[in-house]
């Protein structure tokens, strides 16, 4: 029943937190303050009331719709609450209430905030990876005394493995790649070799199914997304799936 209680606590606060990534997903490209103004409608630019801004339950009561201009509010914003709300959940059911917890919800908000402004906008925002990548690096330093050449070196590693891409293929991959990279570096350790190769695996076959549907890909697509989908596989699965790979030799 205990158990039950903690899995709800988690998904709220992952649905509370996925509130205000929406707003740093809105704010941050367009260069508005995270503070002011409050909470408003993109459409009318009406102030939302605190009762109209509730996660899930606001936009299920107001069926999707602002109370002052009717217009549809944007389905991103339910996706990036439930995102985050399931991976708070998941963070839990992986590490119970730990520091390993902290470091994962702090890095699955992290990725929702980033992919969905790369998707947007084709950028990954330096006010966002550069203070991440140090708090990312002290945490784990802290986690992992007296081994604490282990973040920088992994996050360096990846970095620099990044960048030699960027170098070879510029227009394939671009520096803020090359910079989230060491941020999710500092997370992750070792297991960010298993959230690249995942990354690149589900990159790949998402290049595939447009280049099918679309004949040829107009445009490069954001890799941003699929270095966060593979660094949130690596979160819950790396350790595993370095065991099961190494257990070959
Ligand atoms: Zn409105």
């Amino acid at each position: 029943m205990n158990e039950v209680i903690y899995y709800i606590l988690f998904l709220v606060a992952g649905l509370i937190t996925g509130s205000f990534l929406e707003v740093v997903i809105y704010r941050i490209p367009r260069k508005i303050s995270l503070i002011r103004p409050s909470s408003f409608c993109p459409e009318c630019g009406k102030k939302i009331a605190f009762y109209d801004n509730i996660p899930l339950i606001s936009y299920l009561a107001l069926r999707g719709r602002c109370r002052n201009c009717k217009k549809r509010i944007h389905l991103k914003t339910l996706l990036v609450e439930i995102i985050t709300g399931l991976l708070f959940m998941a963070c839990y059911a992986f590490f119970g209430i730990s520091l390993y917890t902290l470091n994962g919800i702090i890095l699955c908000s992290l990725l929702v905030a980033i992919s969905f402004i790369d998707l947007e906008f084709g950028i990954i925002p330096n006010v966002i990876v550069i203070p991440f990548s140090i708090a990312g690096l002290a945490l784990n330093i802290f986690l992992n005394l007296p081994k604490w050449w282990l973040p920088p070196a992994f996050a360096a590693g990846a970095f620099i493995f990044m960048l030699i891409i960027h170098l070879v293929y510029p227009a394939g991959m671009g520096m803020g790649d090359v910079k989230l990279s060491f941020m999710v570096g500092a997370f992750l350790i070792k297991s960010v070799v298993v959230g690249l190769f995942a990354g690149f695996l589900v990159g790949s076959v998402a290049g595939l199914i447009l280049i099918i549907k679309n004949r040829k890909l107009r445009q490069a697509i954001p890799f941003g997304p699929f270095i966060s989908i593979g660094s949130i596989i690596a979160l819950f699965w790396g350790n595993n799936i370095l065991k099961w790979y190494t257990g070959f030799f």
